[in-house]
Parts: C-alpha cells; structure tokens; sequence
C-alpha cells in the first residue's frame, strides 16, 4: 500500500566492516549465513532450513546494520520494516501488511534477479508480543500471519526467505515465535566494549577532519555504556563544535564537549519520557 513509503528497498551496501565492535555476533551470524547458502547440502542432508534469526539487544548497538550486512553478504534483497507499522485498529489489516511484505520482497527479489531475500522486522516484540487468548486479537492475527509466512518457507523455493528480527525485549515474546523452524537462531548484539567502542569511533571519523592531537582511546574510555548511535552522535556533535568554532578540524576538546553533549541529551531525555 501507500504507507509503506518508510520501507527500504535499497539494495545493500553494507559490509561488516562497516559494524564495529560486535566481533562475536558477527561471528555467529555469518557462521548461520555460510551454513544458509549451502542449499544443496542442506537439501541433500535433509536438513532443517534457518528461516529466522532474532537480534536481540539494546536499541542502537547495531542491528539494523547487522541485517543489512547479511543482506550484502548472501546477495540478497532487503526489505525492513518495523513491528509498529503492522499496528492498526481494524482486524485484519496487519495480517495483510504482513501477507504483502512477504509478497513485496520476493517480488522485488525476482525483479533484481536475486536468489534470495532477507525481510527485517525491526521492534518484533510490536507483533510478537505473547498472545492473551482474545483480549488484542488484531495482534493475534499479525503474529498468525506472521508465522503462517514462517511455516510456509521451503528450501526449495525460490527466491529463498530468510527473517531476520530485532527486539531489546526477548523475554516478552511469544514462546510460538522462538520454535525450532521459526526464530530459531539468538544473536546477542551488546553495548560495545573498550575496543569495540574504539573501533565504532574511527569508522564514523572516518569521513571527519580529526586534529592530528585528536585521541579516539581516550574517548573511547570515557563513554563506558554508550551505543554506536550513541558514539555516531559524539563524532557529528564534535564535528558541529568545531564547525561553531571555525576551526578546521575535531579537537580533543571538541570531542569531549560532544561526549558531555550525548550523555546528559540521553539523560534529559529519559526524564522527559518518564
Ligand atoms: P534499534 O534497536 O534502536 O533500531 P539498532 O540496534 O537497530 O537500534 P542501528 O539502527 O543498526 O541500531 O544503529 C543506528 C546507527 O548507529 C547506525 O546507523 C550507525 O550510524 C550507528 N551504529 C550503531 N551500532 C554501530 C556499530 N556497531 N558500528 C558502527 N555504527 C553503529
């Protein structure tokens, strides 16, 4: 339909060198996705297809990217939406929100001639919320569709569906989404590190005129807890900063200034929605 304006149809340049940090999940996901490509021996062995893999973590550390990377690397379409658009007060029109993305991407996959796609449901736990037996059954039927799509993928279809979903409430949802055949494969996707924080900076520095005294370790310790959207706004905010200043690259100061700037943001903002 008309809503759907918000979903990305791009296709995927995101590499996993562009995530920083997240060695491990990175890890484990492209161990699932190496497995997911071995169609013949999987079919061959009889093996169990991986149709779904849930990200699971605090909200900006790298999940969106995560998914568009996998897109990248299997050479697949992407196609993203999130739980909240499948939220509407009429019964039914969720479930067929759900029907048409299914049906958009392997359309879309067709079109670009791509064996296969990867469908992002971000904020899963919209949809997926554990079902209450009749109290919201226009969710009840959203999660239906939903796993309806789920148990109607094949191995020996084309073009193949993978689902990935992110959620930073895993223990809210419905245990008939964690089933083996469905979301059956949990990916962690943390707050970074030390150096996982270190790395997340010089990718977004990347693109930035940095003061040759600039010294990204020692931001990097002091914003224990920070996100990579958060650490992606410390590196804009200090390039504004320097931009105020008219000075010609991002000092230290200007960095520190941008770390001071992001944290008591979060702050006022978590007290502002209390
Ligand atoms: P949410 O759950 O809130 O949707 P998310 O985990 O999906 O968050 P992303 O949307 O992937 O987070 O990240 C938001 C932005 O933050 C990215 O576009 C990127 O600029 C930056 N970012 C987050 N994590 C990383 C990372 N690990 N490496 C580099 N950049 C990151």
């Amino acid at each position: 339909g008309s809503d759907h304006k918000s979903r990305s149809r791009a296709p995927s340049y995101l590499t996993f060198d562009e995530i920083g940090g997240q060695d491990r999940a990175k890890r484990e996901l492209q161990e699932a996705l190496d497995f997911l490509i071995r169609y013949e021996d999987i079919q061959r062995l009889g093996i169990r297809p991986l149709k779904g893999i849930l990200l699971t973590g605090p909200p900006g550390t790298g999940k969106t990217l995560m998914a568009k990377a996998a897109a990248h690397y299997t050479n697949s379409i992407f196609m993203a939406a999130s739980g909240s658009e499948f939220v509407e007060m009429y019964v039914g029109v969720g479930a067929s929100r759900i029907r048409d993305l299914f049906k958009a991407a392997r359309a879309q996959a067709v079109k670009e001639n791509k064996n296969s796609a990867i469908v992002f449901i971000d904020e899963i736990d919209v949809i997926g919320g554990k079902r209450d037996g009749g109290q919201h059954r226009e969710y009840d039927q959203t999660l239906n569709q939903l796993l309806t799509e789920m148990d109607g993928i094949h191995t020996t279809e084309t073009p193949r569906v993978l689902i990935m979903a992110a959620t930073n409430r895993k223990e809210m949802l419905d245990p008939a989404l964690l089933r083996p055949g469905r979301f059956d494969r949990h990916i962690e996707v943390d707050l970074p590190d030390k150096k996982g924080r270190v790395h997340i900076l010089n990718i977004h520095a990347k693109n930035k005129p940095l003061a040759p005294e600039a010294n990204l370790e020692s931001i990097a310790q002091e914003t224990f807890h920070f996100s990579g959207a958060q650490l992606e706004s410390v590196m804009n905010e200090a390039a504004i900063y320097a931009m105020r200043d008219e000075s010609e690259n991002i000092q230290q100061r200007h960095l520190s200034l941008a770390v001071d700037k992001v944290m008591l943001g979060e702050k006022t903002d978590r007290e502002s929605t209390k």
